[in-house]
């Protein structure tokens, strides 16, 4: 049951692709290993899909922005390979600070329309936390709400951010949620929102999840208000560990982290990006430039995210392997990594799942 969480709907609708499997048998998967602690992390999924025998091979590509017709964008080649594989696993990337520079990560979701952010927080046995039945399936909105991008000054002192909600986004992502639930065999969704106060853009996103509510007779729908639900959450996350939470882009940016933060932190959590044209699945946190290249970083989180990635191509039975043997370390606590409290380097750590295979 470890791995129901995990799973992405196989609904021909949402993701029409899974991967392209080659004439050898393999599938080819776009990998960006991206910046900081990236490479080595990706050296670990490498190692273990290797000895656990998975088909996969990965295609590796370079996402450094480069100058064309004066705009910093993607490399054709990173593209052609996402668009070409369907599939991509991406380390974390770094983001400078400061005007002029887009965020990667922003341009990557806004290029492949990767519209539902799927973030899936279980609690690890053996990884001490103030709660340990931790379960929650949250989905965020992954193209507009407060990120849209549209801001301007109206006169000195006064700035105007645009929160975007549309129609289009908002029956997307809210079919999706509950597809999803379907999917991993939860029978209830719930909005989260707050549409007391932002009453146009959260009073269309509740309106319209609840006309789609009823295009899925045997899911129950409710919704809720943000604040309530971070309080809840807080005091007992139990609760809603039978729900699928789906929200605009703000709240779940931060909700997500919240419900990381209960099951022990950003190193533990994967996540996976959602187009209908093709999918991204990445670790949730950043490039840890303070542990970079020395080692010390837990590859655990980008191992779920291409657990996640597995069982959306229908590689469940290496997807619980994989994930069985992650888990057994972890439990044992003998060869963990420093944010868990342990001494075992990447490559122990990764040693020590692969003898669990
Ligand atoms: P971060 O997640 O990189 O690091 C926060 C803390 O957590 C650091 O102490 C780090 O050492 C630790 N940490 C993170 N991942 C770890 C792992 N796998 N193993 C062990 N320890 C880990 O956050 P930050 O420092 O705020 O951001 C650094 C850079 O990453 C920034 O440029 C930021 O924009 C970028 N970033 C990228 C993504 C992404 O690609 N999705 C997400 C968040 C941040």
């Amino acid at each position: 049951a470890q791995s129901r969480s995990y799973a992405i709907p196989t609904s021909e609708k949402v993701a029409k692709f899974k991967g392209q499997k080659g004439n050898d048998g393999k599938y080819t998967v776009t990998l960006i290993e991206g910046d900081g602690i990236g490479p080595e992390i990706s050296q670990s999924v490498k190692d273990i899909y290797t000895a656990a025998g998975v088909p996969i091979k990965w295609e590796s590509v370079d996402v450094t922005p480069r100058l064309k017709d004066g705009k910093t964008v993607i490399p054709d080649e990173a593209i052609d390979s996402v668009t070409r594989n369907f599939v991509a696993l991406k380390g974390p990337l770094a983001t400078p600070v400061g005007k002029g520079h887009v965020s990667l990560n922003l341009t990557l979701r806004r290029t492949f329309n990767l519209f539902a952010n799927v973030r899936p927080c279980k609690s690890i046995a053996g990884y001490k936390t103030p709660y340990d039945n931790v379960d929650t399936v949250l989905i965020r909105e992954n193209t507009e709400g407060e990120y849209s991008g549209i801001e301007h000054v109206v006169v000195d002192g006064v700035v105007q951010s645009i929160k975007l909600i549309t129609r289009e986004a908002s029956e997307r992502v809210l079919r999706f949620a509950f597809q999803h639930a379907q999917e991993i065999g939860r029978n209830k969704v719930r909005a989260v929102h707050k549409a007391t106060i932002m009453k146009m853009s959260d009073g269309l996103f509740l309106n319209i999840a609840r006309e789609i509510a009823k295009d899925f007779p045997n899911v129950e729908f409710d919704a809720e208000l943000l604040d309530n639900t971070c309080l809840k959450m807080v005091t007992d996350p139990v609760p809603y560990n039978d729900k699928v939470l789906v929200m605009p882009n703000l709240y779940g940016d931060i909700l997500s982290d919240m419900c990381a933060g209960l099951i022990g932190g950003l190193g533990l959590t994967p996540s996976g990006n959602i187009g209908s044209e093709c999918s991204i699945f990445e670790a949730v946190h950043g490039s840890a430039p303070d542990i970079a290249g020395k080692g010390l970083a837990n590859p655990t989180a980008l191992l779920l995210s291409s657990i996640m990635m597995l069982q959306h191509m229908g590689l469940t039975d290496y997807a619980d392997k994989i994930q069985n043997a992650i888990f057994k370390v972890l439990a044992e606590g003998k060869t963990i990594t420093g944010d868990l409290g342990g001494k075992a380097s990447t490559s122990q750590y990764a040693e020590a799942v692969m003898k669990a295979l």
